[in-house]
């Protein structure tokens, strides 16, 4: 049996999970969804995008892409900035209890180095910019800490711009663009070189950060809107726009943004997987494709289970024909590049 193709992820949920209920801990494993540290090394996952996530007030439990409901309401920025700052003290928190198993990357050069090392690399998302000020200062201060991911807009509106919904079938043309505040937020990101995720924000606000940034565009964790009308994935023009910004996009595993039915459904065929990175790697070039697997934040296929399922996914990677070369590049060395192209602007 040859080793595991290792994996960086671009996607998970854990640490809002481990935030809505204390017991739930990768240690020991303890309620655990998609993430331990067991299922990780497992899985060959030697480093991922770990999101820090302002849960709608009233909370979610348990699947928060599969909860029921529309449009969240807008949430405060003092309670949001205060969920921010728990979360992420829980990541560093996570990372000095580690024993070393954890490591905070901000560079590209130090993910490579720990995963020389065998350790997972962890490096810091903010899912939503609800926490931030228009004055930016937060962002500031979050950049020290060493973030060096933000999405905007998580599926609800904030000051920097507009969502989209998580359900229904419609195109990500569900609202406005980028407010003036949201432009000043990407033009600083694109400063500093930090990443702008474009998953969940309206085609609008595609459109404009596309515009105004100049950076690669990346949406960490969506999928072709072609294959499944969500709005939370890309159309034809969106990855188009990716392809010419030579940007990146990680596949997400949650089967409701996969199948064509939107469904929740554990019961769902890899080969639906691998239908949407044929048509990604068509569109977008095989160079800027790959995962995002939203693990702990989306139900997904029983084939994989959890992140110690990440081989089956290769395995059907292989025999839908796959090269080695291509599998290497998808699994984690596109997110590299990606990251590269961005932080080392
Ligand atoms: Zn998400």
């Amino acid at each position: 049996m040859a080793d595991n193709i290792p994996v960086f992820d671009g996607h998970n949920d854990y640490i809002s999970r481990r935030f809505e209920d204390p017991k739930v801990d990768l240690f020991s494993g303890e309620g655990m969804m998609h993430i331990s540290l067991d299922a990780l090394r497992a899985g060959g996952v030697f480093g991922g995008l770990f999101a820090i996530f302002v849960p709608p007030t009233g909370g979610f439990h348990g699947k928060r892409e599969s909860a029921p409901g529309g449009m969240p309401p807008r949430v405060d920025l003092s309670y949001a900035r205060r969920v921010v700052v728990t979360q992420f003290a829980l990541l560093l928190r996570m990372i000095e209890q580690s024993d070393g198993a954890f490591r905070l990357a901000t560079t590209v050069e130090e993910i490579e180095a720990i995963r020389d090392a065998g350790s997972i690399a962890v490096v810091a998302h903010v899912e939503g910019a609800d926490g931030i000020a228009a004055s930016l200062e937060e962002l500031d201060l979050l950049y020290a800490a060493g973030l060096r991911s933000i999405g905007p807009v998580w599926s609800r509106h904030n000051r920097f711009g507009h969502g989209v919904p998580i359900f229904g079938e419609s195109t990500p043309d569900t609202g406005p663009g980028l407010t003036s505040a949201g432009k000043r937020l990407v033009r600083r990101c694109t400063e500093r070189g930090i990443v702008v995720d474009l998953s969940h924000i309206t085609e609008r606000g595609f459109r404009d950060v596309a515009r105004i940034s100049g950076a690669p565009l990346v949406a960490s964790h969506s999928n072709a809107w072609h294959l499944c009308r969500s709005p939370r994935n890309l159309t034809d023009a969106q990855l188009d726009a990716i392809a010419r910004s030579d940007g990146f996009v990680g596949l997400n595993f949650g089967t409701i943004f996969l199948r064509a039915d939107r469904a929740v459904n554990p019961d769902t065929p890899l080969t639906v997987m691998i239908d949407h990175l044929r048509y990604l790697v068509d569109r977008l070039g095989v160079e800027r494709v790959g995962f995002g697997s939203d693990f702990d934040g989306a139900g997904i296929s029983a084939a994989i289970g959890n992140a110690a399922g990440m081989p089956h996914l290769i395995e059907a990677m292989r025999t839908a024909g796959f090269s080695e070369s291509e599998i290497n590049g998808i699994a984690w060395r596109n997110w590299l590049a990606v990251l590269r192209r961005i932080w080392g602007r």
